[in-house]
């Protein structure tokens, strides 16, 4: 067999199936070491591709996502790849003029396959020669020989005839920048024209007009004859920035969302990868896209959380952005309002260059912001209060103006425990440690479900456990606030905006665009309605419970609560109407709270950095996260030690800190349970040989323990 080409997909045995893989090298330039166990390299089967599939510079990039997140090359090239690359492809084979002669030297299957496709002028498939007795290897034999050609036979969709990305706004092209816009603009394309890779972080106000500056500099970029990849972290949630490229650079951006089918996004892939398409959005697998001659990367809200993947691969898209731009020479723009501590401690460092939008385009002012210490309402009204009177006030201004208003909460449901008075227990999964969600969904009898695993059940009328009649409901969510609001304002056309309402396909984009249609009055919603949205009709916002996120053990929390704050009220006053938030709170001192109702990002910054500093959180140190599953308790935790037991030596030579082994905050997840540990440390390479080192000593282990290099979320 011929080998094969770096980037080329190869069928190889696994168990008693045959996958499909992509070659990376011979087994002799490649470090066995890296490849894992011997038993890990397969024999090749069959050669899929005579040249490069995955480009060579994918090829690298994914092999980098392996060594840095501690994660199986296959992992990371299955990350990178287009989906179902192996069913979507259909080949045909087809004789060719040689094939045709008459005097064949030929034998057997070899033979028949001849015959066959003498009787098929147009060709037969490789399923339907397959059917017959003849295997692809028998085809690739014939094929070397030059006897028939296997082409790939598909046909292609394309996403955009079928309306699946909805317009919400336009630019014009033509617009006046503002002086700061301008400012950034020239310092971007100036950084482009060099050619060379350098990192900028776009530190703009909401609605200072960040689009516009991506715009112009995707522009030159693509004058130049280079390709632009822009990397949003949810594309149904921000179809604004989608379409304003789609508007200016017309078919020559591919959008890829999750409204697609794997068939449209494989068929895409191959247009990107055929240099047809110089313009990809995407979300944060959209890093891989196989773009040639990249010269601008850009990623949009930075900061959001959702770039970082939570199962293996655990990458970064951002992070594996920066490491792309690096290795192809290219630009990359961070875009965001609250950047992330990480990016804003490179910037501050010098190791990227910091550009500030400090004002809104046209001048309009931010928000206004006026905190409501809930305590103080509690005590006036009683503690069942969701609305103080102060935002029901400036609902009712808005509602009399004909204007729209946006609630914040950030936690869904109806209400978020069921209590029994009689025995003190709360409706709990039994799969997860945590309770039981109460969701209406429009239905009469509520049910209680699992946010972690799903499982459900029809609330009970009695406790399970005691057999009380009494049981009390207790906290709420945005079910509860949007019922409250319809029923206080039924004039109003009430929406709502979280994980429940949008189950349906598209229906993130139709709340979406009725907000921005002024169909909706108010729209109730978690975080999803704080992304980067511009409803210029909305004047007000109001946060319930502003401190939702603080109360979770996790050093992010602050950093979370200030983002999202600033986030929403920044929704606020885009339009030609001044906007007001109003942020209700029971910790109306806490720094984040404080920080983010000024809109003042470097002081959070400040004080955040000096936390982590004092702490020895990231990004100060680097942190890696380490999970061991087990059905009980007991062995969660002795595993644990044991991993701890291995990394003591090389803690104990100053390389890391180890934190643990403790029981994970969700401690029992999907009906195992977790005991997690840390390391934190100035160099990663030291921590994560070391965690692979430990692992490897307990090769059983090695299904049940997850690693997370730089880990973002902690469950
Ligand atoms: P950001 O992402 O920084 O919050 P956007 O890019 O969404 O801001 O821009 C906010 C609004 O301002 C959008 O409606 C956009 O069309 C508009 N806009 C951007 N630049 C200009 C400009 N130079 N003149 C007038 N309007 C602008
Ligand atoms: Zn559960």
């Amino acid at each position: 067999m011929i080998p094969p080409v770096r980037g080329a997909r190869v069928s190889v045995p696994l168990g008693k199936r045959v996958v499909t893989g992509i070659a990376v090298g011979n087994v002799e330039a490649w470090d066995r070491e890296r490849a894992g166990t011997e038993d890990m390299l397969k024999d090749v089967i069959e050669v899929v591709d005579d040249e490069t599939f995955l480009p060579e510079a994918i090829v690298e990039l994914a092999l980098w996502v392996a060594e840095y997140y501690a994660c199986g090359p296959g992992d990371a090239l299955a990350a990178a790849m287009p989906p179902a690359t192996a069913s979507k492809t259909i080949r045909v084979a087809t004789l060719t003029a040689q094939g045709h002669e008459p005097e064949l030297p030929l034998k057997g299957r070899q033979r028949e396959a001849i015959e066959l496709l003498k009787g098929a002028p147009e060709g037969l498939t490789t399923v339907a020669l397959a059917a017959r007795g003849i295997s692809p290897d028998v085809l690739k034999r014939l094929a070397v020989k030059g006897l028939l050609a296997l082409a790939r036979d598909r046909v292609e969709r394309d996403p955009f005839r079928s309306g699946a990305v909805s317009a919400v706004t336009t630019i014009a092209t033509d617009r006046l920048l503002t002086d700061e816009q301008r400012h950034a603009v020239q310092s971007l394309q100036d950084m482009a024209d060099a050619r060379s890779f350098g990192v900028a972080l776009l530190q703009g106000v909401t609605g200072s007009g960040k689009t516009e500056v991506y715009l112009r500099v995707a522009a030159r970029v693509l004058e130049q004859g280079r390709s632009v990849l822009l990397l949003v972290p949810e594309i149904a949630l921000t179809p604004a920035v989608a379409s304003a490229f789609r508007d200016t650079f017309g078919d020559r951006v591919a959008v890829q969302h999750s409204g697609l089918s794997s068939g449209e996004r494989s068929d895409q892939w191959r247009r990107i990868r055929r240099g047809e398409v110089p313009v990809v959005i995407g979300t944060r697998s959209a890093v891989f896209a196989p773009l040639k001659d990249l010269g601008l990367i850009i990623v949009d809200e930075e900061h959001d959380a959702s770039y970082k993947q939570d199962e293996t691969p655990r990458y970064h898209g951002r992070d594996v952005a920066v490491m792309r731009a690096k290795q192809e020479n290219a630009l990359i723009v961070l875009g965001s309002a609250t950047p992330s501590l990480e990016s804003g401690h490179n910037a501050a460092s010098g190791r990227y260059q910091r550009i500030v939008m400090q004002r809104r385009v046209q001048d309009r002012p931010l928000a206004a912001v006026a905190i409501v210490d809930m305590r103080q309402e509690y005590a006036a009204r009683g503690p069942d209060v969701i609305l103080s009177s102060c935002l029901e006030a400036a609902i009712d201004a808005r509602m009399n103006a004909g204007q729209q208003a946006l609630v914040l909460l950030n936690r869904r449901g109806l209400a978020t425990a069921v209590f029994c008075r009689q025995c003190g227990s709360t409706l709990d999964c039994p799969n997860c440690s945590v309770s039981l969600i109460i969701h209406a969904d429009g239905r009469e009898r509520h049910r209680a479900r699992c946010h972690y695993c799903n499982h459900s059940l029809i609330v009970p009328t009695a406790c399970p456990k005691c057999a009380g009649p009494y049981l009390e409901r207790r906290g709420f969510g945005t079910e509860r606030v949007a019922a409250e609001i319809a029923a206080r304002w039924p004039g109003a056309v009430v929406g709502r905006l979280d994980r429940d309402s949008v189950r349906r396909k598209n229906a993130a984009a139709e709340i979406l665009k009725s907000m921005a249609l002024g169909t909706l009055d108010i729209l109730v919603g978690t975080q999803m309605i704080a992304k980067g949205h511009d409803f210029p009709g909305v004047t007000l916002v109001g946060v319930i419970s502003a401190d939702v996120g603080l109360g979770v053990a996790d050093f992010r929390a602050a950093e979370r609560t200030f983002q999202l704050l600033t986030q929403v009220a920044g929704r606020a006053g885009r339009g030609s109407e001044p906007g007001e938030a109003i942020v209700q709170t029971l910790y109306p001192e806490h720094y984040s709270i404080l920080h983010a109702c000024r809109q003042n990002y470097d002081a959070f910054f400040a004080d955040e950095l000096r936390y982590r500093e004092t702490m020895r959180y990231p990004p100060l140190t680097a942190l890696v996260n380490v999970v061991v599953r087990a059905r009980d308790a007991r062995s969660a935790l002795t595993d644990a030690g044991t991993l701890v037991h291995h990394l003591r030596s090389r803690a104990e030579a100053g390389q890391f800190r180890i934190l643990g082994p403790a029981p994970a905050p969700v401690a029992k997840l999907k009906g195992e349970y977790r005991v997690q540990l840390f390391l934190k440390g100035r160099h990663r390479g030291a921590m994560r040989e070391a965690v692979l080192a430990a692992i490897a000593a307990e090769p059983d282990m090695r299904r049940r323990v997850a690693v997370d290099i730089d880990p973002v979320s902690i469950l």
